[in-house]
């Protein structure tokens, strides 16, 4: 092993513990934390932070880059190797850019803005919330300043945090697209509507067995649960410490049966990314998904591609229809594949259906836009969430907490990671059109065998981690970078025949 290379891991091991320590108590605080303990967990969070930012940021590691950085070093070092040094310098220029007081100060914000929003939206008061969203927003632009090369939007280096080259320039040309095939596909399909009961959905549902049928659905498509651990939270999420420890939740609505249903498969789809990165990565920049557009090309396409299939659902309804003998029984395989396909504008966004579900996206990255680029304030953006709805979707919410309040990630100062979710969705088709020439997914679906499926994402996706960008990873497994075309197709070809247009 390259001499300075063995002398970075120490640090990395250093770093990877306080890291652990963070996604710990981060999750605690989303399912099982009181809430009284958040203003005091969120002084331990900003006290490992800085720690952790001191462990990376010092003379050490900065004269380890250094020399790695030189052609005739790179050259000596495995293909991960050279990753994991990439992904380290990009860290390393990002926080060193950042005065660690105020690197502190912003992690504790971060830390206590999530309740500070939940406590606002349980109200449905945004006001209660402008004030942290605020100085979210200005601690984002500061930071992104203190990088940003002479001209660079602060917007578009935010955007590379989540998907590397995915400029506004790119996003603007891909939304374009997205936007002139599915609006009047969406009219079509709506005026049709009425063909299709999903009555059956707002039944009752009780919590224990939605758990449990869920439980068994993670378990079908691969979860493993010596390595994983599912849990309960306001809204469904996935958190890995490293792939031999990786956490999902849910959230269980009495009165839907879909909601949690759809969250199981969605968040079992990131959890088997995770759990299939290659042991020699794992505690290592690269030991994690590549971006959250390539995470969420994974969950989308066990939740979407998969997951709303009548293939994948014709073993397995007959179970559904017996863990719910009353409310199912007059619902045949036809009817619940037409209710869970069933495509309506709505107000909330993890609701929609696979159609619509771009339209929230696009809302959101436009409004991202517009706060950095100083054209929207905090103040004017429940109004401008509203105007948009009702351009895009027709509907207007009635409240803050189903309008402007109803998503976590800007309390996380998540801004830029709006785009990755229809990146993904994108993505995820490029990925079902490759596979679906590879391998008889169909066949596997309808024998119930969802191992070749996780196998084949295993091998040509999972196990490489962040080892290459997505772009670079797309060709190598597809033979082709990004191509929203793929995208396009499978919505249009799905719709055309589920809704006989
Ligand atoms: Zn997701």
């Amino acid at each position: 092993m390259n001499k300075y290379f063995a002398q970075l891991l120490p640090y990395l091991e250093r770093n990877q513990a306080y890291q652990t320590a963070l996604a710990l108590l981060s999750w605690d605080t989303e399912t099982l934390a009181p809430v009284a303990a958040s203003e005091y967990t969120a002084k331990s969070v900003g006290v490992l932070s800085e720690e952790a930012y001191h462990i990376l940021v010092c003379e050490e590691v900065e004269d380890l880059l250094k020399k790695l950085s030189s052609p005739k070093e790179l050259e000596s070092l495995s293909v991960s190797e050279q990753a994991i040094v990439r992904l380290l310098q990009k860290t390393y220029h990002k926080l060193s850019c950042i005065p660690a007081k105020e690197y502190r100060e912003f992690s504790e914000l971060c830390a206590t803005a999530q309740t500070v929003y939940c406590r606002a939206k349980q109200n449905s008061k945004f006001e209660d919330y402008a004030d942290t969203l605020e100085k979210l927003i200005e601690y984002t632009k500061r930071f992104a300043a203190y990088r940003a090369k002479k001209g660079e939007s602060v917007y578009n280096l935010l955007l590379d945090e989540y998907e590397e080259g995915f400029t506004t320039e790119v996003l603007d040309s891909f939304f374009e697209k997205l936007r002139t095939a599915l609006v009047p596909l969406i009219k079509k399909v709506v005026a049709k509507n009425d063909a299709i009961d999903k009555s059956y959905n707002s039944g009752d549902f009780p919590a224990d067995i939605q758990s449990g049928f869920c439980r068994f659905l993670s378990g079908y498509l691969g979860f493993d649960f010596n390595r994983g651990v599912i849990a309960e939270s306001e809204h469904p999420f996935t958190t890995s410490l490293h792939n031999h420890d990786v956490r999902i939740t849910n959230h269980f609505y009495e009165d839907n049966l879909e909601s949690a249903l759809f969250s199981a498969i969605h968040e079992t789809g990131h959890a088997l990314y995770e759990m299939g990165v290659d042991d020699a990565l794992t505690g290592t920049p690269a030991g994690s998904a590549m971006s959250m557009g390539m995470h969420e090309s994974q969950s989308r396409f066990y939740e979407n591609m998969i997951g709303r299939s009548r293939d994948f659902w014709t073993p397995l309804f007959p179970k559904l229809k017996e863990t719910y003998p009353d409310e199912l029984s007059s619902v045949s395989l036809d009817d619940f594949i037409a209710g869970i396909n069933k495509a309506e504008p709505g107000l909330i966004r993890i609701e929609a259906d696979e159609l619509t579900y771009p339209l929230h996206i696009l809302i959101r990255y436009e409004l991202e836009k517009e706060i950095f680029s100083g054209e929207c304030k905090v103040s004017e953006l429940p109004k401008r969430w509203n105007e948009k709805y009702n351009d895009y979707l027709g509907v207007t919410p009635e409240n803050d907490a189903e309008g402007i309040l109803q998503d976590i990630h800007w309390a996380g100062a998540s801004f830029g990671y709006f785009p990755s979710y229809a990146i993904g969705s994108a993505i995820a088709a490029q990925l079902y059109a490759y596979m679906a020439q590879q391998i008889p997914l169909a066949d596997y679906l309808r024998e119930g065998n969802l191992v070749p499926i996780r196998e084949f994402l295993r091998d040509h996706i999972h196990k490489y981690g962040a080892v290459y960008p997505t772009n670079e990873l797309l060709k190598k497994v597809t033979g082709e970078e990004f191509n929203p075309d793929y995208y396009i197709r499978y919505l249009t070809d799905k719709y055309t025949t589920l809704y006989h247009l």
